[in-house]
């Protein structure tokens, strides 16, 4: 099948969190099943050079979109994505992506968000057809490639080059919806009349996700557990009834990782390598090496969590300020890396200011740093609110860290709580808890740090975590279930279509 990936993050170019993680080792995993898989992003600023990367190609292709009665153009360049042969699209578009961040700027959205990203979206298909890639797929990501379900099935579903090209949705967040003020509308290009509560709008707003997951044939998110999850008042964030009128067509897949960016046997980033059989020594040598880097005692013996996240209340922030003084009370040693809302940035500084023997903060967005603390750290901290996928709990397990996750969304399904039973089987893999509540965290922490001081049962929950199997083999075959599925639900609606306007 010939795949077209569209996605606003696409590492090793751009990145704000698991989105850009996954599309690459998705593509990659398609390509390696013999599908076509090919991506289109925007163009950030030094999207290659920041990356050490060849500067990509120009393609000579321009692009030319209407933007509520203004033309808008875009140059499109081409590059491959390192060590592969997926061929990467780049939208160049200075006035839209040239910009010091990808969505927002000290806190603040840029207020042109929506016509950025409708803008992306059009010239997607453009580029497509520009480029002749004949997708029998196109696979919109988020808010921010919301609008190409609703265009493929308005604009194109009848007569055109896409006519069977089917679309399909991921959900990787739900908090984050792409609403906008109504007038908004002017710049998707589509008429006002789909600008009601069953299609668009959503409680007077124009509303991107939901307009994709009402037009998308397919729709997927990142875990099996969130896909449930995010159907319930709890978790819908007001959008589980259209999820729920979608529930035939919405599957859960759990991402996977990549081994080519997320493995201690090959990480340069390291002060040294390892692998199952050599656990002990390699992590003993990056912890050390982590201490020395963020200032802390040197200390083989003593327990260090590790978290690295945006710091917001999703990820359980409030939870960690609310026993961070019990924690510190006993024998540890804690490193963050994140960064977001400022009184927890704040209070880490502050932390890390009144017990320097303790507590590393550093506020900021460190790839290389992010590796050597999922390397260097005993313990992994994700106590997530909610949690679509999540993926340092499977980096940590992939680097013998053992993570404490709270029981919900893809963290349910990728770490298994140690029990007696989870033990003799040799499936346990990390701490799991239940109630969201600081106590409960404080009790999985009281846990981790008693078994870590009992050397067979770590050293077991450590093998466990790396032999588990967190590749993209079996989550690319499902993705190319759900396309099989997208195309056979996209063939349906040109055929009620056709007979439509016969009848
Ligand atoms: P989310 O997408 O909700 O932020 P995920 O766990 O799915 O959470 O993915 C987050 C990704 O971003 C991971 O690869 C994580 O290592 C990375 N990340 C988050 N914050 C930072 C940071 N400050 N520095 C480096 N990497 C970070």
């Amino acid at each position: 099948m010939r795949i077209v990936i569209a996605s606003s993050e696409v590492v090793p170019f751009s990145k704000t969190g698991g989105l850009a993680d996954v599309v690459p080792a998705l593509a990659k995993g398609l390509l390696a099943r013999g599908d076509r898989a090919t991506i289109i992003t925007p163009c950030y600023p030094g999207a290659c050079s920041k990356a050490n990367l060849p500067q990509p190609a120009d393609t000579s292709v321009c692009v030319t979109i209407d933007m509520g009665g203004r033309p808008v153009e875009a140059h499109v360049l081409r590059t491959t994505l390192p060590g592969s042969e997926v061929s990467v699209y780049l939208i160049d578009q200075p006035d839209y992506f040239d910009r010091p961040a990808l969505y927002q700027e000290e806190g603040r959205d840029y207020k042109d968000n929506c016509e950025r990203f409708c803008f992306f979206s059009r010239a997607v298909l453009e580029t497509c057809k520009a480029l002749d890639l004949q997708p029998n797929v196109i696979h919109a990501n988020d808010w921010q490639t919301g609008l190409i379900p609703a265009l493929l099935a308005l604009e194109h579903g009848r007569s055109g080059p896409f006519q069977q090209t089917a679309s399909v949705l991921t959900i990787h967040n739900l908090a984050f919806q792409g609403m906008f003020w109504h007038w908004d509308m002017l710049l998707t290009g589509l008429d006002w009349k789909y600008f009601n509560w069953r299609q668009m709008e959503f409680f007077g707003h124009l509303n991107l996700l939901k307009t994709a997951i009402v037009f998308a044939d397919m729709i997927t998110t990142v875990s099996p557990t969130y896909a449930r999850e995010i159907q319930t008042d709890e978790f819908g964030f007001g959008l589980q009834g259209v999820l729920q009128s979608r529930n035939d067509d919405l599957v859960g897949i759990l991402n996977g990782i990549d081994p080519e960016v997320w493995n201690p046997a090959n990480d340069g980033t390291l002060a040294c390598r390892y692998t199952v059989d050599n656990v002990t020594e390699g992590k003993k040598n990056c912890k050390a090496s982590l201490q020395s880097r963020l200032g802390l005692p040197v200390r083989p013996d003593v327990p260090l969590f590790g978290m690295i996240s945006r710091m917001t209340d999703q990820k359980g922030f409030d939870l960690i300020m609310g026993c961070i003084t019990d924690i510190l009370s006993m024998d540890v040693q804690l490193c963050f890396l994140g960064t977001g809302e400022e009184r927890y940035e704040h209070r880490l500084r502050e932390l890390n200011l009144q017990y320097p023997e303790k507590v590393a903060a550093t506020i900021g967005f460190d790839e290389r740093l992010a590796h050597q603390i999922e390397a260097g750290s005993d313990i992994f901290l994700m106590p997530s609110r909610f949690e679509p996928c999540g993926l340092n709990q499977m980096y940590s397990q992939a680097y013998g860290t053992v993570p404490i996750v709270k029981r919900v969304g893809g963290l349910a399904d990728s770490v298994v709580d140690l029990e007696h039973l989870t033990l003799e089987d040799g499936t346990a893999t990390g701490f799991v808890f239940d109630e969201y509540s600081s106590e409960s965290l404080f009790e999985q922490v009281t846990r981790a740090v008693n078994t870590y001081h009992n050397r067979e049962q770590w050293q077991q929950l450590v093998t466990n975590g790396m032999r588990k199997d967190f590749s993209w083999t079996g989550s690319a075959e499902k993705y190319a279930d759900v396309y099989r599925r997208a195309v056979q639900r996209c063939l349906q609606r040109l055929n009620e279509e056709r007979e439509l306007t016969a009848g």
